[in-house]
Order: C-alpha cells, then sequence, then structure tokens
C-alpha cells in the first residue's frame, strides 16, 4: 500500500518494508499441459512462445501448436513460413471462438496449416527432444501418434499479481499497466497524485515501477525483462532526487 512518499510492502510471515521506491518483477505462470513427456521436453521442443529461435529450429518440419486464441493464431502463421507442416489442436469445436476473424481466414488460406478441432495433446514422446506427438480426438477418446519436431503451447499466462491488484492498476487480465498506458488524451488517468506523467515502466502508484513479464504489453524474452529492470533502476535514481 502506499503511505504517503512511502511504499509499504507487507511480507509472508506479516512484517512491513517501507521504501520509496519499488520494482515489481514478479512474472507470469504459464499455463502448462497436463500430458506426459511435457514437462520432462520443456525447452527441448516443448515451447511456450515462438521466437525466431524456435522458428528456425523448425525449418522444413513438422510442429503442433496447442491453443485457439490469437496468440496460437500468430504464432501459426509465423511458423508457416518455416516449418513444413504447421498442426493446430484445438480443444473447442471452431476456431472462431476465441480467434479474430482475420487470423481464422488466414490459417485457412495457409496450405501448410492444418487445424484439428475438438483435439487435444495426449502425450509428447522423445529421448532428448521432442520426436511425437500422440493426439486425442476428445469426443471418441481415439488417439494418433505423429511426428513432431516441436510442440508449441499457447494456452495463456497468468500474471502473479493477485496480491497488488487493489493497489495499482492493471488491464483486464491482471498485467500492470505503465507509463502511457495511464495516459488519457495525453493527460494522467484520475488519481494519479503528481504533476508530472508517470514515467516509462511506471505503475499508477508513483514509484512503483513494473519490468518484465508482467508488465502489460512486455514482450515476454529474457532479454527485454533484463533490459526493462536496468532501465526502471534510472528512474528510480529519478523518482528518489524528487522525493527526498
Ligand atoms: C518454458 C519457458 C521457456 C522460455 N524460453 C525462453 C527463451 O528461450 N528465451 C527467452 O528470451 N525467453 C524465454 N522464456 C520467457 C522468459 O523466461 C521470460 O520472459 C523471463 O523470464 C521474464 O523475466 P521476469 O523477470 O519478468 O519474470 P520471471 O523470470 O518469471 O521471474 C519472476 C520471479 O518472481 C518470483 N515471484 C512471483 N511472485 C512473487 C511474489 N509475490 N513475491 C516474490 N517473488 C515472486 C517468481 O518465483 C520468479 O522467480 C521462456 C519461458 C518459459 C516458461
Amino acid at each position: 500500500r502506499a503511505d504517503g512518499p512511502y511504499q509499504i510492502l507487507r511480507l509472508a510471515d506479516g512484517s512491513e518494508v517501507a521504501s520509496h521506491a519499488l520494482i515489481v518483477a514478479v512474472g507470469l505462470e504459464y499455463r502448462t499441459l497436463d500430458a506426459p513427456g511435457v514437462e520432462r521436453l520443456a525447452g527441448a521442443g516443448v515451447y511456450y512462445g515462438a521466437s525466431i529461435t524456435e522458428a528456425s529450429s523448425c525449418r522444413d518440419c513438422p510442429v503442433f501448436i496447442v491453443g485457439a486464441g490469437n496468440s496460437a493464431g500468430q504464432a501459426a502463421m509465423y511458423l508457416s513460413q518455416y516449418a513444413g507442416r504447421v498442426t493446430m489442436l484445438v480443444r473447442g469445436a471452431s476456431l472462431e471462438a476465441k480467434m479474430s476473424q482475420y487470423l481464422v481466414d488466414r490459417i485457412r488460406q495457409t496450405p501448410n496449416i492444418e487445424v484439428l478441432l475438438e483435439a487435444e495433446v495426449a502425450a509428447v514422446e522423445g529421448q532428448d527432444h521432442v520426436e511425437a506427438v500422440a493426439v486425442r480426438h476428445v469426443p471418441s477418446g481415439s488417439e494418433e501418434t505423429r511426428d513432431a519436431t516441436a510442440l508449441f503451447v499457447f494456452t495463456g499466462a497468468v500474471p502473479c499479481t493477485g496480491w497488488l491488484r487493489d493497489t495499482l492498476r492493471c488491464d483486464r487480465e491482471g498485467f500492470v499497466l505503465t507509463g502511457s498506458q495511464l495516459l488519457e488524451g495525453g493527460r494522467p488517468l484520475p488519481g494519479w497524485p503528481l504533476e508530472r506523467p508517470p514515467y516509462l515502466l511506471e505503475s499508477s502508484v508513483p514509484g512503483v515501477f513494473a519490468v518484465g513479464d508482467v508488465r502489460a504489453g512486455s514482450v515476454k524474452r529474457v532479454a527485454s525483462a533484463v533490459g526493462e529492470g536496468s532501465i526502471a533502476v534510472q528512474f528510480v535514481h529519478e523518482h528518489l532526487s524528487r522525493v527526498r
């Protein structure tokens, strides 16, 4: 909670710490798949993001995507430029239920993307790296094992912000809003107590910054989380020079 210029942080043992500035870097928790092989092969063909590194390692190979939201759709389009075949496993009965229509249309027009509806991962197989994915057809329970080089999981992520959502402004999913996300028509949102607008990476409480995966709109990569941390330190100094 904020108390004048102090941020008061209550720890799990009930004790409290007061500070003039705070950097929140608590990250998020990916919803994981509960299927044999998924945990063991995480990072070895099971991925929770699709960057150029993972995409180029799948060149001309068969890959699977789990999920049916926009992030899954965007990943499918991206990976289709590299992989030989992209198979999307969608638990529901239609792709339209959770995905924007423009993405659905683009996916349907892309010849090397296949969409399997009412399908889920039964298991991931491979010695040191993903070699195959067992796919279960949900209504019938029947299973089929197919060759695969990678499985990309896009089933969503939850920011670890349950404890601060009453204090900091967050988006609908609970990611912390910072900087220009807290402006409306160029002016700070109601409740912002200072003359100056929020700094880059500063939350709705002056002196409290959010960096990395927990920040709304962040890139969800190690390098950007580290970079944001070092940028935030500069703004902490700036903030401290004004409160003292
Ligand atoms: C399986 C997997 C593979 C990935 N592979 C890559 C990759 O190859 N390249 C890449 O660039 N990125 C990758 N990422 C993404 C990358 O891990 C994140 O973008 C990065 O770690 C974000 O850093 P962060 O500091 O914001 O959060 P995190 O690294 O998640 O750190 C947050 C920390 O805060 C702790 N915490 C949470 N709540 C609290 C609390 N209330 N109090 C105290 N501590 C708390 C957590 O336990 C955790 O230690 C991968 C992610 C996953 C899940």
